[in-house]
């Protein structure tokens, strides 16, 4: 049966209609009473509908499009007054004190969504998003493997990281030409204690914006001269453990 909506490339717009798939995409989250729960881009509902019809939780959505926004209100009475009319990248914080995100997201700002993730950090327990899957094997990827980069560290100093499964093209309407993956993140509140995100961020993206050099050539113009005699910069950035850049840092920033 056609939606009553229309489907936007712009905004990302590929809806799940394998309800198998949303179904193992929504039993990722753990419902427990009192749950705070956020769904970035609800779209069409794909997901929405399990997590509204859940007791006990509280649900929000963020969706940008007023479309579809106008529709959901219309088809599922449940959902009124959750859904906040906005661009996630300029939303405030949906709630006070701990929550959960979900989302299928919208490929064309996998990172920005991320970074959003960051800045929320202290208050997101536990996120399940659906990325294009080569974007979420960057951020699972550990030290040493091609994939491994500015979003893997960052996003590792402050949650761990479970690859969850794929999900093939076929799950969606209109099919994407990639592979989609489901990624877990757990909060592991800031363990390495980094007090400055913005410096840590400057010194990662510094590193890994000359990925084949050393760090003692990445690093020059960023870390002060008595830091290019330590031997971790004879490495390359790939080489380094999140740990690693914690020390770099604490160290030298
Ligand atoms: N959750 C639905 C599903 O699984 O079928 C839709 C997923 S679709 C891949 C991404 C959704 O994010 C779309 O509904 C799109 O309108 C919405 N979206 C795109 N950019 C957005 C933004 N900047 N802020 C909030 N929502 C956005």
């Amino acid at each position: 049966m056609s939606k009553p909506y229309t489907l936007k490339k712009s905004l990302g717009q590929h809806f799940l209609h394998d309800e198998n798939m949303c179904q193992q995409i929504v039993a990722q989250i753990d419902y427990s009473a009192g749950k705070k729960i956020v769904e970035i881009g609800p779209g069409g509902g794909a997901i929405s509908k399990y997590l509204i019809a859940e007791e006990g939780i509280e649900y929000k959505a963020i969706e940008i499009d007023e479309e579809k926004y106008h529709y959901l209100e219309a088809t599922y009475p449940a959902i009124k007054g959750k859904i906040i009319l906005q661009d996630v990248l300029q939303a405030s914080i949906p709630y006070e004190g701990a929550f959960s995100v979900i989302g299928n997201f919208p490929y064309n700002i996998s990172s920005p969504i991320m970074f959003k993730m960051l800045e929320w950090e202290t208050q997101v327990d536990e996120v399940i998003g659906m990325f294009q899957k080569e974007v979420a094997e960057r951020i699972a990827a550990g030290p040493g493997t091609k994939v491994y980069g500015i979003l893997s560290v960052l996003t590792q100093a402050f949650f761990e990281v479970t690859y969850l499964f794929d999900v093939p093209p076929n799950c969606f309407t209109p099919p994407p030409k990639v592979m989609s993956g489901v990624v877990r993140f757990v909060n592991i509140h800031n363990p390495y204690n980094i007090d400055n995100f913005k410096k840590f961020k400057m010194l990662v993206k510094a590193a890994f914006g000359q990925r084949r050099k050393t760090l003692r050539n990445a690093l020059r113009s960023v870390v002060p001269p008595a830091a290019l005699a330590d031997a971790l910069m004879d490495k390359r950035a790939e080489q380094l453990s999140v740990a690693d850049f914690v020390y770099l840092y604490r160290t030298y920033l």
